[in-house]
């Protein structure tokens, strides 16, 4: 049982939110019994809506429901809340989950104010642990554990507890959190999983589990029997949270390199770079290129001009930027010619990934000094060994010519984590053509200084 109250005014307009009317009990069938939506009470000031399970044990076990562990008559499925509530609570407000109401559109995206009390809870682990998964989301949690048996105190007490979460959150928040938390708890997943679980954990956890200071643990206990699967999921979230840092990054666009700044044209140097990409790349003549860490997509705006360019792909870890990279290709109104020589993908260069590989060539640009340096071997993995492209064109600041800008000891861009002179990019290109089996040849973008070279470098790997 699981018991959601509110008393944002009129509470009652919670039957809205969940698409399901107070004034009478609504039921569904599942596949392994069924599950009713009932309201104790629904005036203005409160409302509360009752979620009621009831399991067939002995069918679950009949059906091979995927009970595994589960075959046995008596067990504590039927009163405590687990996967299967979460499915039930998935086939109950689905539209609610979604985030979509027609009558009260307005409330959907205003936090109100719940109690969710869940009465037995499954808790294996420590009793902290339950406010561990649920304050970081904006919950007061009170917890109570339960004796085995009220009536035999001396039998001790149980690993249920009932709990109760407050807070002012979205409704649909609420629902997705209950949705994947109570299965974290009680640990025991019913059904089989594939990869949709991690389709699952990544839409329902969308704006919260990349940040959530448990997010490993909810993933492996959710995951946990799949191990491929699990680090699946940990790397998207991984994405996820470098595309946020990545946004909250472009959100900053400091650029302090003067050429580079308001004063002159914004982007002569970023034009001049890209223009020379350009070249080299008509000079290779590519049918197929990747650009990693495409950010808006300006580059493929030039690219997708290439002749005999049948095949481009562009990738960044910010979802941000591949949006606005779309927008700037005007991909949604593209046609179909168009859309299959170009797609955006998101992703990231720290892990490896099979979509990246096959590409006559790779532009890698101003993108090695946004990754932690500690990361670069990672990097360095993913491209010169898993994706293999025949022709690998990357840029970087130079950081002698950062004299010329008068920045002192600061980098040209406040992400910037490393910038390099142009002995510590030659060694660089040096110890990466050796180990992976590149030819390569360094040249610099730019007006030259005599004493600190060009403001940008450049170098071209070949196999
Ligand atoms: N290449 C583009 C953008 C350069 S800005 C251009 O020339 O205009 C750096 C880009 O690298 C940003 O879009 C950022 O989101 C992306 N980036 C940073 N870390 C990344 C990672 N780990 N994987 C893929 N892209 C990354």
């Amino acid at each position: 049982m699981l018991l959601i109250s509110t008393t944002h005014r009129p509470a009652t307009d919670l039957g809205y939110l969940l698409h399901k009317n107070p004034v009478r009990a609504q039921e569904v069938e599942l596949t392994f019994g069924a599950a009713w939506v009932v309201y104790p009470e629904a005036t203005e000031e409160r409302c509360t809506a009752a979620v009621m399970l009831q399991i067939d044990p002995v069918g679950l076990v009949r059906r091979k429901d995927g009970a595994g562990s589960l075959a046995q008559y008596v067990n504590d499925r039927p009163y405590v809340a687990s996967s299967f509530l979460s499915v039930a609570l998935s086939e109950l407000f689905g539209t609610a989950i979604a985030g979509r109401c027609k009558e009260r559109p307005e409330l959907v995206t205003t936090p109100i104010p719940l109690e969710i009390r869940v009465p037995v809870l499954s808790c294996r682990a420590a009793e902290e642990r339950i406010a561990r998964l649920f304050a970081p989301l904006g919950y007061e949690v009170s917890t109570s554990r339960l004796q085995l048996d009220e009536h035999f105190p001396e039998w001790g007490e149980s690993h249920y507890y009932d709990v109760t979460l407050r807070g002012t959150v979205l409704l649909r928040d609420a629902l997705r959190h209950l949705y994947l938390l109570l299965p974290v708890l009680d640990a025991k997943k019913h059904y089989f999983m594939d990869k949709t679980e991690v389709d699952k954990l990544m839409s329902k956890g969308e704006g919260w589990l990349a940040n959530h200071p448990e997010k490993d643990w909810i993933v492996r206990s959710s995951l946990g029997r799949k191990p491929s699967l699990m680090r699946e999921a940990l790397e998207q979230l991984a994405n996820i949270e470098e595309s946020l840092e990545a946004e909250e990054n472009t959100v900053d666009e400091a650029f302090i390199a003067p050429e580079e700044s308001a004063t002159e044209p914004k982007e002569s140097l970023h034009t001049k770079r890209h223009n020379r990409i350009v070249e080299r790349v008509r000079e290779i003549k590519p049918q197929s290129l990747v650009d990693l860490g495409c950010g808006d997509g300006k580059l493929l705006r030039q690219l997708i001009k290439v002749q005999g360019l049948n095949r481009i792909l562009g990738m960044d870890v910010s979802y941000f930027e591949i949006e606005t990279a779309e927008r700037a290709l005007h991909l949604d109104e593209a046609s179909p010619h168009i859309r299959e020589r170009i797609q955006l993908i998101h992703g990231s260069l720290m892990y490896r990934d099979e979509r990246l590989e096959g590409f006559d060539v790779a532009t890698v640009i101003e993108v090695i000094e946004h990754l932690d340096q500690a990361r670069l071997a990672a990097f360095e993995r993913v491209v010169f060994e898993c994706a293999q492209p025949k022709h690998v064109l990357l840029t970087t600041p130079n950081r002698e010519y950062n004299a010329v800008y008068e920045l002192d000891d600061k980098f040209r861009h406040t992400d910037h984590r490393f910038e390099w002179d142009r002995e510590q990019f030659a060694t660089w290109v040096e110890r990466i053509s050796e180990i992976y089996g590149y030819r390569a040849q360094i040249e610099g973008i730019g007006e030259e200084h005599e004493a600190f070279g060009c403001p940008s470098q450049m170098v071209v790997f070949t196999r």
